[in-house]
């Protein structure tokens, strides 16, 4: 069998790398942009939609399915990849994230956290006992840490507790069952601060995982700081794993981040925006129901080989979105996929061919960001 992780190429002018991590599920080409499907779905999306766009795997959320619809029927179902009726590759984030920036906590304790449901408010608990159980259960082919991600509003002290929480919650982790050839991911806390990052990364680097993901990113904070917790990050990753950012981002931080040694992404931006009805294009965002579009007979963007833009006009889908029809929000959702899935795509074809720091250079050029989207990615209800 194929190493889990080849590192192809690296790029001679930044730090970024061409690889390819092997799963029995099938293989994941890096850089790799992961479309979240939060609750069993990636919102509006079909899993032929999905192989269409591009997609080699997705996220699911342990969290979310937890809650709903539980263990016992996804047990049931056989597992998350027959429940939901995709066989490609799976990771499932560990619920850390949502229990810390979600659930109303009412207590942390030594070995997870005690917090009520947001559905429902009913008391429940979680660790990394029970998020590795879970996790185990819905079969997932990457599996996450259950980590401490405090918010970038928190003092020194505060990061200082998450990331020692952090690596003896990760020991833990490890030391949990798995579900057979899955992969578990440890994560490296520290927040904006350098000797935390280093010491969370060495701690949980020595625990030896399958990979790693930079976490605390893209938790609120400006996007200059976002950089420097990953560059003050990957210096400690081991070079022959894949390394993770978790919640990212713009089509321009993806670049930046692919710049900086990262291989994999998941961001819920291209689905919730297109719910927003807000298309993504490699120059910024393009809000749909906008005057401008009344008449604009041409694709969301030149050039896109989705199935909206080779079948439909922006005058249409304007349509679509003013009198509240489903069609134009998946239309979006179908476009704004596959503009990420593109984008990564074509980073990997510039870093076979040597030519990625061009590209990078004019994916930052073109690409103007708006507030709207940086703030619309903040929230974790739908991560
Ligand atoms: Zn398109």
């Amino acid at each position: 069998m194929a190493p889990m992780f080849e590192l192809l190429k690296r790029d001679a002018h930044t730090k970024a790398r061409l690889g390819r991590l092997t799963t029995p599920r099938g293989v994941i080409d890096t850089p790799a942009f992961m479309p979240v499907g939060t609750q069993g779905t990636v919102k509006a999306l079909d899993p032929r939609e999905l192989r269409e766009a591009g997609a080699q795997i997705i996220l699911g959320n342990t969290y979310h399915l937890n809650i709903r619809p539980g263990m016992d029927i996804i047990r049931a179902a056989g597992g998350l990849h027959r429940f939901m009726g995709w066989d490609g590759p799976i990771l499932t984030d560990s619920g850390g994230f949502q229990v810390f920036s979600l659930a109303k906590i009412r207590k942390i304790k030594p070995h997870g956290v005690e917090f009520r449901s947001h559905v429902d408010g009913t008391l429940l608990f979680l660790g990394p006992k029970e998020a590795m159980e879970i996790q185990q259960a819905l079969g997932s082919d990457i599996a996450m840490v259950f980590d401490d991600c405090p918010p970038h509003t928190s003092t020194p002290r505060e990061v200082q507790a998450a990331v020692e929480r952090t690596i003896r919650w990760a020991q833990e982790c490890r030391a949990q069952p798995r579900a057979p050839a899955q992969l578990v991911f440890g994560i490296v806390q520290g927040g904006a601060h350098a000797p935390l990052r280093e010491q969370c990364a060495r701690a949980v680097t020595a625990l030896g995982f399958d990979g790693y993901a930079i976490g605390g990113v893209s938790v609120g904070e400006p996007e200059s700081e976002m950089m420097k917790a990953v560059e003050m990050t990957e210096p400690f990753l081991p070079s022959g794993q894949p390394r993770y950012a978790m919640g990212l981002g713009t089509p321009a931080q993806l670049a930046e981040m692919v710049a900086r040694g990262v291989d994999m992404f998941d961001c819920v931006l291209p689905t919730r925006m297109a719910r927003n009805g807000t298309a993504f294009t490699r120059k910024g965002t393009v809000i749909m129901k906008a005057a401008f579009n009344k008449t604009d007979f041409r694709p969301i963007e030149e050039g896109c080989d989705c199935f909206a833009c080779r079948h439909f006009t922006r005058a249409y889908l304007r349509h679509l979105l003013n009198v509240d029809e489903i069609l134009g929000v998946r239309m979006l959702s179908v476009h704004n996929v596959r503009l990420f899935l593109k984008l990564m795509l074509d980073i990997r074809t510039a870093l076979a061919a040597g030519t990625f720091a061009e590209l990078h250079r004019q994916i930052v050029a073109n690409y103007v960001p708006s507030r709207k989207v940086l703030s619309a990615r903040q929230n974790g209800v739908a991560r």
